[in-house]
């Protein structure tokens, strides 16, 4: 163990309002495989498996505690979208956890990607509640003073639901392992008022949206994918 261990990690630990007792599981918790196979070491592989159903629990907690009234169908994409690598990501970049992960390879060879970031995220929540004592009501109390303002803010506003390709990507990728295809149907009308029409498809399923432009009409047809899949 290094002698600025306990140094390193302070910056960390002051974000997350958290002092760990073993620093170990702090720096499992940061430990991508690539560097877990070179090194002999855990990943934090078991950390993040754990930290997911965390994530997952107090995200619907939230919602659920805040939302009495809503429906399951209203409420799964907005879990869709808190539990997302996409806000996972953001989550884990303001606490600046690329400074932190060890990675394999030489030095900067390795993409620290979205989802590296985002597993890091969960995999964080798992060491703290196992450095807890597997507290949970300390581990989720801990995730609510630093997250709970935000994400009901956003649910409220509902900025949640503009991005409708990544909430269907990251049901699709979770469901099925696969990403919905986007296809440009037809482009007509004048050049100052075009109009798009795109298939939006996964696993069979498919809808077609028209927009005044390919993204919009993209985004229209995923919400209709997304639809379709509540449905099913
Ligand atoms: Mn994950």
């Amino acid at each position: 163990m290094p002698a600025s261990y306990s140094e390193e990690y302070k910056d960390l630990e002051e974000k997350l309002r958290y002092t760990f007792k073993d620093k170990k599981l702090l720096e499992q918790a940061l430990t991508h495989k690539s560097y877990a196979m070179e090194k002999g070491v855990k990943s934090y592989e078991t950390l993040e498996f754990l930290g997911d159903a965390l994530v997952n629990l107090f995200v619907v907690d939230i919602l659920v505690c805040e939302f009495p009234q809503a429906k399951e169908g209203e409420l799964a994409p907005m879990k869709a979208f808190f539990v997302s690598e996409e806000f996972l990501h953001q989550l884990a970049h303001e606490l600046e956890l690329e400074r932190y992960l060890l990675v394999g390879g030489k030095k900067g060879k390795f993409k620290v990607n979205v989802s590296i970031l985002g597993d890091a995220f969960e995999s964080l929540w798992g060491a703290i509640y196992m450095d807890a004592g597997r507290d949970t009501n300390l581990t989720r109390t801990l995730f609510e003073n630093l997250y709970r303002e935000r994400i009901v803010t956003m649910a409220k506003s509902s900025d949640y639901r503009k991005d409708y390709k990544t909430i269907l990507q990251e049901i699709t990728q979770k469901r099925w392992k696969e990403r919905p295809t986007y296809r440009v149907i037809s482009v007509s009308g004048p050049q100052h008022g075009k109009v798009f029409e795109v298939e939006c498809s996964v696993k069979g399923v498919r809808a077609v949206a028209v927009g005044s432009s390919k993204k919009e009409a993209e985004q229209l047809s995923a919400k209709r994918v997304l639809e379709l899949l509540q449905e099913l």
